[in-house]
């Protein structure tokens, strides 16, 4: 079904009765020609361009619980391409790219919103390494633009500019960073790529692999065993389960991220903000709630769920910069796992089990990557070789020292 305003005139016509199922329940067969294990963006992004841009339909998309409960539903929504590194800034403008026509592609409405995405600086060395970002920036093609402080005060009048601990000097804006209304990607994805044929089996965990020869050549889940030559795993805080069950490491460890939401209140942030003198991000929500997030735990875990330690960490960064935050209620919070790696970038490439293929490493920042993820991973499942956007997140770069490492902070995923 196509949605259009014609058709959401017909159907308010006949009181909203005929829209048809937006995701067929399907079963899973016995046979693929590849798996994808996951449903959360990136699984179901590398089904829906496997489908669309390789030929290959006869997919199955097997997810444990339902779509998009996992991560692509818990992030904050964050869409950016402004890294230091020329690999990660090529990589996520790749995606940003991609945002920009997604809704049109999927014939669904995401919500993507280019805001602006304003990280604040606080100290003249800061200024100098957002000034260094924001060329690299440039050169690579993405768009970036140093303010000075008066830019940031007119546009963001509420921060505490006269009585701050860590006083604002200035800011690095990216205006065609924004925000995605996150479920909807994965409802967006779930359902073209069921229309183009793949089977999105959802209650569906997998608990093993079949593995003959050193090749792995099905899985084994709770609906039964199912085959394909390419098995392609995209579980993100999962990941080392996976890859334990299929008899291999990951240079991964996971950990527990909180987010936040307040109720909701006027429009007052016009854009995403971030905090440089320690880790806070927040943007407002369309429905008005002020969304924001931190620092992980600090513990590895597997639990979606944090603690008030986290939020106090979280807020004492918030009222640093924006003091009234602390006038609002919080509605909600919620925890998600997230697959950080030992250098804060991601790991797309061959495992070390012929027929499997790992996506994974995504950190805090995997839901901006999910188109670009989903097509340079659909790649190399279809192809067995990689994209040229994700050459550089190749397995083997931690034994070879090729390390992308965004901060700077060396193998202490924790501190990515
Ligand atoms: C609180 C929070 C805030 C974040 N904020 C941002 C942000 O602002 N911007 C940004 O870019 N990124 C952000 N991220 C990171 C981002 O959400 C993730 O990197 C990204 O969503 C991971 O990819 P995914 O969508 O495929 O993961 P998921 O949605 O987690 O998908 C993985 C799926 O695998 C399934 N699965 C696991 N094990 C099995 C199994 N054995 N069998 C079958 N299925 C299985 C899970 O149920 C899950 O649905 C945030 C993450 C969190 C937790």
């Amino acid at each position: 079904m196509k949605y259009s305003l014609s058709s959401l005139v017909a159907q308010t016509l006949n009181g909203h009765k005929h829209w048809k199922r937006v995701l067929a329940d399907a079963k899973p067969r016995e046979k693929y020609d590849a798996i994808i294990v996951g449903g959360g963006g990136h699984g179901l992004a590398t089904a829906y361009y496997l489908a669309r841009k390789f030929g290959m339909a006869n997919v199955a998309v097997l997810e444990k619980g339902a779509v998009g409960l996992g991560n692509v539903g818990r992030n904050t929504t964050i869409v950016r391409s402004n890294y230091l590194l020329a690999e990660n800034v090529a990589f996520y403008d790749h995606a940003l790219r991609m945002w920009e026509t997604l809704e049109r592609d999927l014939n669904y409405n995401v919500m993507v919103s280019q805001r602006g995405v304003v990280n604040l600086y606080h100290t003249d060395p800061q200024r100098d390494a957002f000034a260094r970002r924001g060329n690299t920036m440039r050169i690579c093609g993405a768009d970036a633009e140093l303010l000075g402080l008066e830019r940031v005060r007119k546009l963001l009048p509420f921060l505490d500019f006269d009585n701050a601990r860590f006083p604002i000097l200035g800011g690095l804006v990216q205006k065609r960073g924004g925000t995605v209304r996150h479920d909807a990607v994965a409802w967006g994805y779930a359902r073209a790529a069921s229309d183009l044929g793949v089977d999105v089996v959802q209650n569906c965990e997998v608990t093993g692999f079949e593995i003959s020869g050193g090749t792995a050549t099905g899985v084994l889940t709770t609906r039964g065993t199912i085959r394909a030559p390419r098995i392609g795993l995209c579980v993100a805080g999962s990941s080392s389960i996976l890859a334990q069950m299929a008899g291999f490491r990951l240079p991964v460890e996971s950990h527990v991220l909180q987010a936040f939401v307040t109720e909701a209140v006027k429009p007052l942030i016009p854009n995403v903000i971030t905090f440089g003198a320690g880790h806070f991000y927040v943007s407002q929500s369309d429905k008005g709630g002020l969304v924001f997030g931190g620092d992980l735990e600090g513990y590895n875990s597997y639990a979606q769920r944090g603690g008030l330690n986290g939020l106090a960490d979280v807020v004492e960064s918030g009222m640093a910069i924006m003091p009234m935050i602390g006038r609002l209620r919080l509605l909600r919070s919620w925890g998600g796992t997230v697959d950080m790696s030992m250098d804060g970038s991601p790991i797309m490439d061959r495992a070390p089990v012929a027929g499997i293929y790992v996506n994974a490493g995504w950190c805090y920042g995997g839901f901006k990557a999910t188109p670009a993820a989903g097509l340079s991973f659909a790649h190399l499942v279809a192809r067995d070789m990689p994209h040229e956007i994700a050459a550089p997140f190749s397995l083997d770069r931690f034994a070879t020292g090729h390390v992308l490492d965004e901060k700077g902070q060396g193998a202490q995923p924790n501190l990515h």
